[in-house]
């Protein structure tokens, strides 16, 4: 649409300002063939996906500008958006914009980045701009030490249930994470909660750069330390900056959480569901889901399984998904490709897939129940199923249960036993 746009009102051979600062990415739509309706297909929406596709990839020719797009010798996509612009692009300090409303995943490298509409695209891509007001910060501070059982996931499905945020009263406001806990999350998981400050309704998320910044720079980007502590340097809150509202948890009192069916805010934990729910499909992806990180907690969960002589439950399907090429890769070289081979999970190559009812995963019947660590469970958004958010570990942990259970670490079930 902002192709057209610029074609149309700026002229068919004018030229992007400054291409080398605009990355297109083909990820949403790449497994739709799969999963669309007849119906649907028969209403041309398969073709027009097709369309969108060929769009893209000819603008970003003619423009110069950077696409990664889909696999050419293989079905998948090189990663989702905000995957990559995490793992490659993204710097402390830097202003980013996107056109999908999870931009704000990479304010876990310390960038302020939000969502834009088409038109402000359109636009940036004249003047390089992007009109903004200023807006308010919530501060959330997250104290002591999360259990072995508990990650990002489980903080973030807890505010969002937390009254102040269901009220709206966050509404287009900074929300900057900050605290022991906090502090302890590795750059991948604090991407966990930065992105899901969109389902908070917040203008971004974002968690001061530090120590755990700069290994990730280093690690991700080959970095030399003195850069990247360059890049990290001096970017924190004023010690007197003023805040609209302050929100502050510990994190040692917080037990694995769900959001029950319609909505992310819809949070409990685990342990107060009042029956057995069973789970027909798990599913462990997404921008928020499918880090390098995230795949540590599926692996956790199912070589533990393994060990104990578990798999994946007959009467649940449990699909992984990474988030990009790099996760792929990473999970190649930890062996863990191996271990979800064994373990019956099924595994897809990057791309939104199941996340926007476009891929493998998705529900079919509405009495269907999956559970799913993706960020939103808005009706009809994976399907026509019901759908419970959690983190990787629950998540996990359910597919080899066959229903909703907290996980528990090997260590924490010896140390009760003891
Ligand atoms: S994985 Fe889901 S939430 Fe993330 S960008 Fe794709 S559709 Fe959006």
């Amino acid at each position: 649409m902002a192709a057209i746009f610029f074609e149309h009102f700026v002229g068919k051979d004018a030229k992007v300002n400054d291409p080398d600062t605009v990355i297109f990415f083909r990820d949403h739509l790449t497994f739709l063939d799969e999963v669309i309706s007849e119906e649907k297909k028969k209403m041309g929406l398969l073709d027009l996906a097709g369309q969108l596709k060929f769009k893209q990839e000819e603008f970003s020719k003619k423009q110069g500008i950077k696409l990664h797009g889909e696999l050419t010798d293989r079905k998948g996509s090189e990663g989702i958006c905000h995957s990559v612009i995490a793992e490659s692009y993204a710097l402390p300090g830097q202003l980013n914009v996107g056109s999908d409303s999870h931009t704000p995943h990479v304010g876990a490298v310390g960038c302020v980045a939000f969502g834009i509409g088409t038109t402000d695209v359109f636009n940036s891509w004249i003047t390089k701009d992007v009109r903004v007001k200023v807006p308010e910060s919530v501060r959330v501070v997250v104290r002591g030490k999360r259990k072995p059982n508990v990650s990002a996931k489980d903080f973030i499905l807890l505010l969002l249930s937390m009254e102040y945020i269901r009220s709206g009263k966050a509404l287009a406001k900074v929300i900057e994470y900050c605290g022991e806990a906090i502090e302890e999350l590795s750059v991948d998981e604090r991407a966990t909660m930065t992105n899901m400050a969109a389902e908070i309704g917040g203008f971004t998320g974002i968690v001061a750069p530090d120590q755990k910044t700069v290994e990730f720079l280093m690690e991700r980007r080959n970095m030399p330390r003195a850069e990247a502590e360059g890049f990290c340097k001096g970017m924190y809150s004023d010690p007197d900056a003023q805040y609209a509202h302050v929100i502050e948890l510990d994190a040692d009192a917080i037990t694995p959480m769900v959001a029950t069916p319609g909505d992310p805010g819809n949070g409990k934990y685990v342990r107060e569901l009042n029956t057995p729910v069973p789970v027909e499909i798990a599913y462990g992806g997404t921008c928020t889901a499918g880090k390098n990180a995230d795949m540590d907690m599926y692996a956790q969960v199912l070589a533990e399984a393994l060990k104990q002589g578990k798999r994946v439950a007959e009467s649940c399907k449990f699909y992984v998904q990474f988030g990009s090429q790099e996760t792929r890769e990473y999970c190649l070289q930890k062996g863990y490709l191996e271990i979800f081979k064994q373990a019956g999970a099924i595994v897809i190559e990057p791309s939104c897939g199941a996340c926007i009812n476009a891929g493998p995963g998705v529900s079919t019947r509405a009495d269907q129940v999956v559970i799913s660590a993706q960020n939103r469970n808005f009706p009809g958004r994976s399907g026509p199923g019901q759908l419970y958010l959690a983190s990787p570990y629950t998540v996990a942990a359910s597919a080899v249960a066959g229903y909703i259970v907290e996980y528990e670490p090997t260590a924490q079930r010896k140390l009760v036993v003891a």
